[in-house]
């Protein structure tokens, strides 16, 4: 996965993602009429754990780095959500990815919290022997809070499935015996489910193709530009590819590439595995202009946070925009999306595709059952395309952006199970 994007606009104006977090929170509090009280309450995380993860590197030396895990919210269920592996992660921004997940979650109906954890590192510069030891000292670091009935890490920026096996065996030691459903992302040799790797993908394309039928669009005469090439963005390409879509270009960390007849998608995932990035893709030319404004139908941002901001809004020409990554738009960029009369399908519905399967993980691993591929992808497709319905039904019943509908469908669920559980003492 991308940890940056080439030709990524400048930051300056750019809030941060717990901003952002916070006022989409703001927002749906206002529609649904709460009280200063609750929107404290569905605004602070329930617990948050900061651990210092001292590394033995392999010259010898010693590093110190530092890790987080934060809940945002259980009362739906156990807390949910990734671990990233970024140079740029801090408090602030777990804070704002784990409320994304209490929100995504209860979107989708999964019986889950929202949590998030991530460690101050650029994996890129570490050799798998020491991520391997910076991952086990951080799962022990983070023990207390994790577990099947308590809180279920999975991948995200710059983890894996390796990540998570590494995860599970660690909490498998430390309880005597081993617990598959302590994590989700899982190899499928030791529990992960079929499907899993390019649930986020699908899901995602699931629902930009229902977005393009919804704007009258037809995939096969629709173009679209990805931005990101990694575990989330490469599937979308293929994926969109596959329905027909035009994927006219795709950008990674070392730079973007872009052939007006559609990219060859197999042939850059074979490049790209080859060499590590898409740069000098034979089937393509380099881009020289920005990725994000290209003059397509469809812009895909499956890279990081805040990327489409006050900067550069007002040049984006994308009719669709369907949310790859978390928190990819500012609050400034959805309100120049709004008046333009773009549809900008959110992160928390867009991207729930990886959650929705990790719990589909959860449940075989809880119960020693495994479902076939097809079963997991038609499920998977039928959670996403419900949400889907849901959202856009609330957004036109109640004059509402997609974004807003999804918020205030999610918050108001998370608000219900904690006044029918009641505040102890
Ligand atoms: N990291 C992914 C996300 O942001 C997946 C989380 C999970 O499967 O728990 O949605």
């Amino acid at each position: 996965m991308s940890l940056l994007v080439a030709g990524k606009a400048p930051a300056t104006d750019v809030s941060s993602p717990l901003e952002e977090a916070r006022a989409q929170l703001a927002a749906a509090v206002g529609v649904l009429g709460y009280g200063e009280g609750l929107h404290k309450l569905l605004g602070t995380p329930r617990r948050e754990l900061t651990v210092g993860i001292p590394l033995r590197r392999d010259d010898g030396s010693t590093e110190v780095l530092t890790g987080y895990r934060v809940q945002h919210n259980f009362s739906r269920g156990p807390a949910k959500g990734g671990v990233r592996y970024a140079p740029n992660v801090d408090l602030d921004e777990v804070r704002a990815l784990a409320m994304w997940m209490t929100w995504k979650c209860a979107l989708l109906d999964l019986p889950y919290g929202g949590a998030k954890g991530g460690i101050t590192l650029d994996p890129r510069n570490y050799s798998k022997a020491e991520l391997e030891r910076v991952t086990r000292r951080y799962t022990s670091e983070i023990l207390p809070l994790i577990g099947p009935e308590r809180d279920i890490p999975a991948p995200d920026i710059g983890t894996d499935e390796q990540t998570m096996a590494w995860m599970m065996d660690t909490y498998s030691v430390a309880s005597g015996y081993t617990v598959p459903a302590v994590v989700t992302g899982k190899p499928v040799s030791v529990g992960g489910s079929l499907g899993r790797a390019s649930a986020t993908s699908r899901g995602v394309v699931t629902v930009a193709l229902a977005a393009l039928a919804h704007r009258g669009l037809k995939p096969e005469r629709t173009t679209a530009a990805v931005q990101g090439f990694g575990k989330v963005g490469a599937g979308v390409a293929r994926f969109l590819a596959e329905a027909g879509v035009a994927v006219v270009a795709v950008a990674d960390q070392y730079g973007a590439v872009h052939n007006s007849a559609g990219l060859d998608i197999p042939g850059l995932e074979a490049h790209t595995a080859a060499t590590g990035s898409v740069v000098g893709f034979a089937g393509a030319e380099a881009l020289a202009e920005e990725l994000l404004e290209l003059d397509v139908d469809l812009l895909v941002p499956a890279a990081v946070e805040g990327v489409l901001n006050e900067s550069n809004a007002h040049r984006i020409k994308a009719e669709v925009i369907v949310e790859g990554a978390n928190g990819p738009t500012t609050a400034a960029a959805d309100k120049v999306f709004a008046a333009a009369g773009k549809l900008v399908v959110p992160d928390i519905l867009a991207n729930a595709g990886g959650v929705v399967v990790s719990y589909f993980e959860w449940v075989q691993g809880s119960n020693a059952y495994w479902w076939s591929a097809a079963e997991v992808e038609d499920r998977l497709k039928a959670r996403m395309l419900a949400a889907w319905d849901g959202v856009t039904a609330t957004a036109a019943e109640r004059g509402l952006s997609l974004r807003e509908a999804a918020t205030v469908t999610a918050v108001q669920r998370v608000a219900e199970a904690h006044q029918i559980r009641g505040l102890y003492p």
